[in-house]
């Protein structure tokens, strides 16, 4: 018989990326791991679905698993309800190439499938190496082979996301786990402008600023210091004190339909 734990492999930079394959095989030593990613690269995709084109699911040749054609999230969804014969014990998005600390959270795509996962009920870490520039994903992995068992053992809330991030650098250099917040420092969107050969101009993103962190244990701020950072994340939206004020001033004076 066998035992082990059922996971579910996913990412936003595609099936043939690094950062997943480093990751297969960490967890793999423990786990029956099967991929389920994305054909191409869709970072930045966030929570996005295709609604007017076929999904279609290509087995991979050298992992058990699929790419799909096409975002992080059409891949999770199609995994639960058609490409897994079982439901997964965890969904492990990852490893990205490049953080997903702060605000980035709601842009990833990796965030995006493991937040698709929690939504369907399924446990759901997502794993970030904080290195865009030749990432190498050896300490990341490691990581996420001491993570993953924690979160296999203890769970997680419904409607949570763990969502881990490693600084670069060999895994003698870390300095340590912390369990933070996220930032909320905005970002600071750099377009640049450009002319394209009749003259027109057109306008590309070239960067987002310094991603620093607001000093005060926040996860960007721990990453470049050289912690690895897990921040839970909630995927309830409601603002509890806000909902809990009863919105009086909102709708004071509001009426509409017969009830009122
Ligand atoms: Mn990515």
């Amino acid at each position: 018989m066998n035992d082990k734990p059922r996971i579910l492999l996913t990412n936003d930079d595609g099936a043939h990326a690094r950062g997943l394959r480093a990751v297969y095989d960490s967890l793999s030593a423990f786990a029956d791991v099967t991929v389920v990613a994305p054909s191409n690269q869709h970072s930045g995709a966030s929570h996005c679905i295709t609604l007017d084109t076929p999904l279609r699911a290509h087995p991979l040749k050298d992992l058990p698993g699929y790419r799909v054609d096409f975002t992080p999230v059409d891949c999770v969804k199609l995994a639960l309800s058609h490409l897994l014969d079982e439901r997964p014990d965890l969904v492990v998005s990852g490893i990205n190439r490049g953080s997903n600390g702060g605000q980035l959270v709601h842009y990833s795509g990796t965030v995006a499938a493991a937040k698709e996962a929690a939504l369907a009920g399924v446990p759901a870490v997502a794993f970030s190496l904080a290195q865009w520039r030749k990432p190498d994903f050896a300490a990341a992995a490691k990581v996420a082979a001491q993570i993953v068992p924690r979160v296999l053992e203890q769970g997680l809330p419904p409607m949570t996301v763990l969502n881990v991030n490693v600084p670069p650098g060999p895994y003698s250099d870390l300095k340590g786990f912390r369990w933070c917040r996220q930032s909320l420092q905005s970002l600071d969107d750099q377009y640049e402008r450009r002319e394209d050969p009749r003259g027109k101009p057109y306008y590309w993103l070239s960067g987002a600023g310094p991603l620093k962190g607001n000093g005060n244990g926040d996860d960007l701020t721990l990453l470049e210091q050289g912690y690895v950072t897990l921040t839970p994340l909630s995927l309830d939206w409601t603002h509890e004190e806000l909902f809990e004020g009863g919105g009086e001033g909102f709708l004071k004076g509001l009426a509409a339909g017969s009830g009122s």
